[in-house]
C-alpha cells in the first residue's frame, strides 16, 4: 500500500518485531525486506442506509500480509479504533501463526471501523453484506478466507457467506469460517481456542502428578478464558483468580469455576460476586503469586509499567499480543517462561482450517475427531518449538516460534522463485 506521495506504507510494528529476531533466525536483508511489509491491502468506504433513512459512510479494510503458503486466513473485527498499522500487525501475526502450526494458509486480517453497539441488528446485517460486496474480488475460498474476530460472530459470518453466494450464484461455504454449524460450521470450533491452549498446558505439566499444586490466574472470562478455566478446573488445576472487564475474583484455595460460569451467564459482573472470594482489580490479578498466568482478554496488558511486578513463573498468551516487546525483555530477564500467542491461541485457526477442509470435502466430522486432530496439530507444533529452542539455544519460546514460522514462509517464497 502506498500513501498519497507514492511511498510504501510499511507496518512499523511488524518491522520492529522482525528486527528483534532477525539475527537469531539468520534472516538476510532481502528476506527481511520481503517480510517487513504486507503484500496486499484494500481500503474501502461504502454508504449504508440506517433504519431511520439516514446514510452513513463506513470505512473498512483488509490486509493480506503474506500468501506464500496458501490463501490468506484471518478474522474480521468490528471496531471503531482500528487503523492500518494495527490490522497489518494482526495480519502479520496470523501469517506467523498459520505457518507455525503447519497450515496451508497465509495470514490476513480485516476490520470494519464501527462500534457495533451503535447499530441495530438490521443495520449490522447491511454492513456485513456491504463489506462482502466491496471485498468480493479480494476474498474467496482459494484467495482469502475471513473468520470471526473482536465483536463479530457466527451470525455475521452467515450473512457474509450468504452475500458471497448470492453474488457468485453458487454455494461456497469455504469462503468463510466460524459459521453456525447449520451452515457448515465445524463442531468444536466454539471451544477450539481454549482447547488448543489446554492441550499445550496439559503437555507442559504432564509430569506434575498433583495438578492442584499448580495455581492459575486467568484474565478475561469470555469465550477463550471461561472455557479454558473450566477445562483446567476439570483437570484439577487450582484456578485461583479470574476476571472480567470490571473486576476479578481471587481465592488462594481455588475457585468454583462452574458456579462462576453460572454467575456470568446471568449477565452479572464479577464485582458483584459475593461468595468465597476476594474482589480484586485486573491489575492485581497480573501481579498474583501464581504458577501460571493466562492473559485471555486484551492486548498490551503487561507492559514495562507492571512487568517487574509479575510473580508468575509461566505465562500462556491466549489473548493476541498481551505482552509488549519491552515487557517481554523484562520478563525474560526475570526467567518467566512465555508460551507465545501464535502457538498458545492457534486452536481457533486450526479448527477454522478443519472447517474449510470439511466444507470443501462436503463431509463432516464428529466433535471427537475434530478435537483429536486439533490435539495432534498443536502438540506437534509445540514439540517442534521445543526442538527449535534447543537447536538455536534461544532464550525464549517466542524466538523459537518466530524462527520456525519465518523459515517455513521463506522456504515457500524461495520455492516460488521470489527469493
Ligand atoms: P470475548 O469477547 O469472548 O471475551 C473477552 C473477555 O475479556 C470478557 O470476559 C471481557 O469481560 C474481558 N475483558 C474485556 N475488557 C477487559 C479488560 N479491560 N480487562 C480485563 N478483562 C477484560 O473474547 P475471546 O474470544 O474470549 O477472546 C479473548 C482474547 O483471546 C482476545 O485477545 C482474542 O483476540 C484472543 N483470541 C481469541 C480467539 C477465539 O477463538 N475466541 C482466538 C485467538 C485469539
Amino acid at each position: 500500500m502506498e500513501n498519497e506521495r507514492g511511498e510504501i506504507i510499511a507496518c512499523e510494528v511488524c518491522e520492529n518485531q522482525l528486527e528483534q529476531v532477525k539475527s537469531q533466525v539468520g534472516m538476510s536483508e532481502e528476506e527481511f525486506e520481503l517480510l517487513k511489509t504486507p503484500r496486499k491491502s484494500l481500503l474501502v468506504n461504502f454508504p449504508i442506509k440506517l433504519d431511520n433513512g439516514d446514510v452513513r459512510v463506513i470505512s473498512a479494510l483488509r490486509v493480506q500480509y503474506n500468501d506464500a503458503l496458501g490463501p490468506t486466513k484471518g478474522g474480521v473485527r468490528f471496531h471503531e479504533s482500528v487503523d492500518f498499522d494495527e490490522v497489518s500487525k494482526l495480519a502479520f501475526l496470523m501469517s506467523l501463526k498459520t505457518s507455525l502450526v503447519g497450515l496451508p494458509y497465509g495470514g490476513a486480517k480485516g476490520a470494519v471501523k464501527i462500534n457495533p453497539k451503535n447499530f441495530s441488528r438490521a443495520e449490522l446485517e447491511r454492513i456485513s453484506r456491504a463489506f462482502v460486496r466491496e471485498m468480493k474480488e479480494f476474498i474467496g475460498p482459494r484467495k482469502d478466507i475471513p473468520a470471526p474476530d473482536v465483536n463479530t460472530n457466527p451470525q455475521i459470518m452467515a450473512w457474509m457467506m450468504d452475500e458471497y453466494e448470492r453474488i457468485f450464484g453458487e454455494k461456497s461455504p469455504g469462503v468463510i469460517t466460524g459459521k453456525p454449524v447449520e451452515l457448515g460450521g465445524s463442531l468444536g470450533r466454539n471451544k477450539s481456542t481454549a482447547k488448543g491452549a489446554f492441550y499445550v498446558i496439559e503437555k507442559i505439566y504432564q509430569d506434575v502428578r498433583d495438578k492442584s499444586s499448580i495455581k492459575v490466574a486467568i484474565q478475561g472470562f469470555g469465550n477463550a478464558g471461561s472455557n479454558l478455566a473450566l477445562m483446567l478446573h476439570n483437570a484439577k488445576f487450582k484456578v485461583v483468580a479470574v476476571s472480567d472487564s470490571r473486576a476479578g475474583v481471587y481465592n488462594p484455595d481455588g475457585l468454583n469455576i462452574p458456579e462462576l460460569i453460572e454467575f456470568k451467564n446471568k449477565k452479572m459482573p464479577f464485582s458483584d460476586y459475593a461468595k468465597e472470594g476476594e474482589i480484586i482489580t485486573n491489575e492485581d490479578l497480573i501481579k498474583l503469586e501464581v504458577d501460571l498466568l493466562i492473559p485471555a482478554a486484551l492486548g498490551d496488558v503487561i507492559s514495562e509499567k507492571n512487568a517487574d511486578e509479575v510473580k508468575a513463573k509461566r505465562i500462556v498468551e491466549v489473548a493476541n499480543g498481551p505482552i509488549t516487546p519491552k515487557a517481554d525483555l523484562i520478563l525474560e530477564s526475570k526467567g518467566v517462561e512465555i508460551i507465545p500467542d501464535i502457538l498458545a491461541n492457534s486452536g481457533g485457526v486450526i479448527v477454522s482450517y478443519f472447517e474449510q477442509v470439511q466444507n470443501l470435502a462436503t463431509y463432516y466430522w464428529s466433535e471427537e475427531e475434530v478435537d483429536n486432530k486439533l490435539k495432534d496439530k498443536i502438540i506437534s507444533a509445540y514439540e517442534r518449538v521445543l526442538e527449535e529452542k534447543a537447536s538455536l539455544n534461544a532464550k525464549s519460546f517466542r524466538t523459537a516460534s518466530y524462527s520456525l514460522a519465518i523459515k517455513r514462509i521463506l522456504e515457500a517464497e524461495r520455492l516460488r522463485g521470489n527469493l
